[in-house]
Parts: C-alpha cells; structure tokens; sequence
C-alpha cells in the first residue's frame, strides 16, 4: 500500500536527520478522494486525517467514524468565521488561523464550550499577496494576541510559494516557532515532506502520494 512507501520514507528522512519518527504526526490529507481510496487507508489503519473543507467533512467523517472508529480529523484550508463553530465540532485540530477575527470568534466559541482543537497559526512566509497566512513580520504579535485570549496554540503551518525551493521557508517557520516557544510545525507535502522533516516539521500533510492524485470535478 501507498501508505506504508510514505512511512517507509518518512522514517528514512528522519534517520537522516537524527530525529525519532514518533515526533513526525502523518498526516493523511483525504480531501476530494473518492471515499473507496479513504476506505482502505482507514482498513490499514491509519488514523490521523487532513480535510479542508467544512462541508465535505461534515458529509463524510460522521459515517466514516461511526464505521472505523476514532480518527483524528484536522482542518488544514482556510476556515470562514461563520463555520468556525461547526468547525469545532468536527476536527481535532485547525491549522489556519490566520487572523485577529477568527482568533476572537474562536476565543469565544472556546469559551461556551470549554474545550478548543489544537490550534496552529498560518504565517505566510513568502509574503504572497493571494495567500492566507500571518505575514512573517506580524507573527511573533499575532501570537502573543491568540496567547492573551487562552486559545490552545500548539504550532505554526506554511505552505511555501509552488515556484520556490521550500526548504527556505520551513526554516522560516521553524525560526518563528523556536523564538515563540512553540514545539508544533506544521509543514511538508507530498512533494517536499522528506525536506520538511530535515527542516524540522512535527505535522507532514501528505495527500497525492498516498491517495493518487485528486480529480476536480
Ligand atoms: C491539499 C493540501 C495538502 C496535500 O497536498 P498534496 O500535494 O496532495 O500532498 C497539504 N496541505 C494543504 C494545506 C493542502 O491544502
């Protein structure tokens, strides 16, 4: 199976880099999949998924839970403010907060319900004008801001410009998380994990490679 040719690879980067592979989560990203290549990743056993979609999920994880048991589910696409609350009963964690609004909604939402998903801020550290993210500048007051308001911030995520080398950029971000405290980095793709790892990634969002390709309809 795919799966097990990316745990194969995820333990030699992290041989490479000296690093225990307990420390690396992989992440499964099933969005878009037909839910027959979600199935048997789920039959394999893995247990830990990526979606970026509120809706998506909300369709399929209820019944994919109900069939296989607890997964953890993360949000790693952007997440509109009116679905935050939706959003926090559906996923363990949420990679993209990305501004002082949703942060405040999500303060509040936290706060009625007395439980929050493990939170990890986007910085955009190629300072891309189209891209959602923390600008790199901002980033150490954008934390301190989510750390005043008792949010559970575990970690920081990137996605690095398509056009450009990523190692750069995930050091970037390992740079912002070490200054900040912050143990959780969020980075890597299918293609680019292994140098994600090097870099020092905790969470690799890995999709294609595992499932195949995504089609669009
Ligand atoms: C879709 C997506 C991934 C997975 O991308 P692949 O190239 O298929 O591995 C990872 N991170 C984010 C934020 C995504 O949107």
């Amino acid at each position: 199976m795919t799966l097990e040719i990316i745990q194969t690879r995820l333990h030699a980067a992290c041989t490479a880099a000296n690093r225990d592979p307990q420390t690396v989560t992989l992440i499964a990203v099933s969005k878009i999949q037909p839910i027959d290549r979600l199935r048997a990743v789920l039959s394999g056993g893995h247990k830990i998924y990526g979606e970026n979609y509120v809706q998506e999920t909300a369709q399929k994880w209820p019944d994919l839970r109900a069939e296989f048991g607890p997964v953890q589910v993360h949000m790693i696409g952007p997440l509109q403010s009116n679905k935050a609350k939706q959003a926090m009963d559906l996923f363990d964690a949420i990679h993209t907060l990305d501004r002082a609004s949703l942060a405040t909604k999500l303060a509040t939402l936290a706060q009625s319900r007395g439980q929050c998903p493990d939170l990890f801020i986007q910085i955009n550290t190629g300072s891309e004008p189209q891209k959602a993210g923390v600008l790199p500048q901002g980033a150490d007051d954008f934390i301190a801001t989510a750390r005043a308001l008792d949010l559970p911030i575990r970690g920081l995520m990137c996605i690095p410009p398509e056009d450009e080398i990523a190692t750069p950029h995930f050091e970037t971000l390992a740079q912002i998380a070490a200054r900040n405290d912050l143990s959780g980095l969020s980075m890597g793709m299918s293609s680019d994990f292994e140098s994600a790892i090097t870099a020092g990634a905790t969470h690799i969002r890995v999709g294609s490679a595992i499932f195949g390709a995504r089609v669009y309809a």
